[in-house]
């Protein structure tokens, strides 16, 4: 059977080590450049690759594709295998065909990766045999090639819960959906959210669905879709049957009478949001049967994950945290919401089509000062200009963490949470992230 691998970045190279090892004849086929890493593995593995084109003679006879995550549904290469009816399908769903492993899988607009790390962190101390990947590390198709194992966490994108066909993970988690990478669902919500749900789409009676029952439009979807697998919501905000929530300052969790307690006190991730992670990652741990004081005691010494809500320095008593990671609205405003005092906000970057109005009220109590950094900062100014007295712009990290000082005074924060993504002036968000603690520590 021959394999074709559109993209040759760790999800299309794990694949076509995959696939070289079940016996494919494997073919990868790369529209830009392939990096060196890259080449040499497919050299080792005696993989037939080209770059910067696609050969449509050597693509179009494939039995099946698996297409990366970056490359969109509309372009004509991918038009034509649907017109051919050549099966196109993520990594995810190729590897899961090879494994025999428990999977958890979780999506949603913002906390993937923390939620995932976590879980991983709770699921192996607690001693089982588990690997960690999907848009983390080494991608879920090496995995499985190299060292497979009985479990996985695996946090999954909505491109790569688009390309699946009978994927199933046992236990799903949605920690929420906002509008995001809507230039890739037709500028349609309804569509993102169809895409995000299509981790349950093969699920059955005996798998679990894990989500956040406070966020309206999960649950409004699922009123209008019921789905088969068990539900087991968490939320801040009432209490629940099974599933998650609060009891005064403590997180309960419940399945079938089984009860574990943990005050939010404990918890070593700070803010809302990461309550809401802990509670998703502290579900998954006890459907696996992990013992609850491994999971209390996880929840008390995992410190997060670099960018997100990350604690850098305090200096003269003013706390720096970076915050790159938020390249939208609403994680954004989960780091005003987390910030215990008043603060300097470094906002902005390229504009997604943002709406700041949610922003309002945290920004009106907590912001005495905004620092705009980014190419075009208009719309900042226009949207915050009534809010905050005290608004500066400038092009440089280290400008803005210069200007941070100044203004912050004792007990005070000064918050990188962009809301914004990076590319006008840096490499990336974790580039964006490291000048901004590059310049926090030259303080
Ligand atoms: P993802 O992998 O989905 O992008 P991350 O864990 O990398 O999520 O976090 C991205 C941003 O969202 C960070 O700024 C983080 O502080 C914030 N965040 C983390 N968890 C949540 C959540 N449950 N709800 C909203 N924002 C969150």
């Amino acid at each position: 059977k021959r394999l074709v691998v559109l993209g040759a970045g760790e999800s299309g190279v794990g694949t076509a080590i995959l696939g070289k090892k079940e016996g494919y004849q494997v073919f990868v086929s790369d529209k830009g450049k392939i990096t060196d890493h890259y080449k040499k593995v497919l050299r080792n593995f005696e993989i037939e690759w080209e770059e910067e084109k696609h050969t449509e003679d050597k693509i179009l006879n494939a039995d099946v594709v698996m297409k990366s995550p970056g490359i969109p549904d509309k372009v004509l290469l991918i038009k034509k295998l649907n017109g051919l009816g050549i099966p196109v399908i993520s990594e995810i769903e190729f590897a899961s065909q090879f494994t025999s492993a428990t999977i958890v899988g979780i999506t949603g607009s913002n906390g993937k990766t923390t939620t995932t790390m976590l879980t991983h962190h709770l699921v192996s101390h607690g001693g089982l045999d588990v690997n960690m990947g999907g848009n983390i590390g080494d991608s879920f198709a090496k995995q499985v090639a190299e060292n497979d194992a009985e479990y996985y966490v695996l946090e999954l994108s909505s491109f790569q819960l688009d390309g699946i066909k009978t994927f199933a993970p046992h236990i799903a988690v949605l920690t929420n959906i906002t509008p995001d990478h809507l230039d890739r669902y037709d500028h349609k919500f309804e569509n993102y959210i169809a895409s995000k749900f299509r981790i349950v789409m093969n699920q059955n009676e005996n798998d679990y669905f894990i989500y956040d029952s406070d966020d309206e439009v999960i649950t409004k979807y699922l009123t209008e879709h019921p789905i088969r697998s068990k539900l087991l919501p968490f939320s801040l905000k009432e209490k629940v049957e099974n599933g998650a929530y609060l009891e005064e300052d403590n997180i309960k969790i419940i399945i079938d009478n089984n009860e574990l307690t943990m005050p939010t006190k404990d918890l070593a991730l700070k803010g809302n949001h990461n309550v809401k992670n802990a509670m998703a990652a502290a579900t998954v741990s006890q459907l696996l049967k992990i013992r609850k004081t491994t999971i209390r005691e996880c929840l008390e010494n995992f410190h997060g994950v670099e960018h997100r809500l990350e604690n850098v320095l305090k200096i003269n008593n003013v706390q720096y945290v970076n915050d790159s990671k938020a390249t939208n609205v609403n994680a954004t405003f989960y780091a005003l919401d987390a910030m215990k005092s008043s603060t300097v906000w470094i906002v902005g970057g390229v504009d997604k089509g943002n709406d700041y109005t949610e922003l309002y009220p945290l920004v009106n109590e907590k912001v005495k000062a905004i620092i705009c950094l980014g190419v075009d900062n208009s719309k900042i100014i226009n949207a915050f200009g009534n809010c905050v007295d005290n608004i500066i712009e400038t092009q440089s990290m280290k400008d803005a963490v210069n200007i941070a000082y100044k203004i912050a005074e004792r007990n005070e924060n000064v918050l990188l949470s962009p809301a914004c993504a990076s590319f006008d002036l840096f490499k990336n968000y974790e580039d964006r992230g490291r000048q901004f603690k590059e310049a926090v520590r030259e303080l």
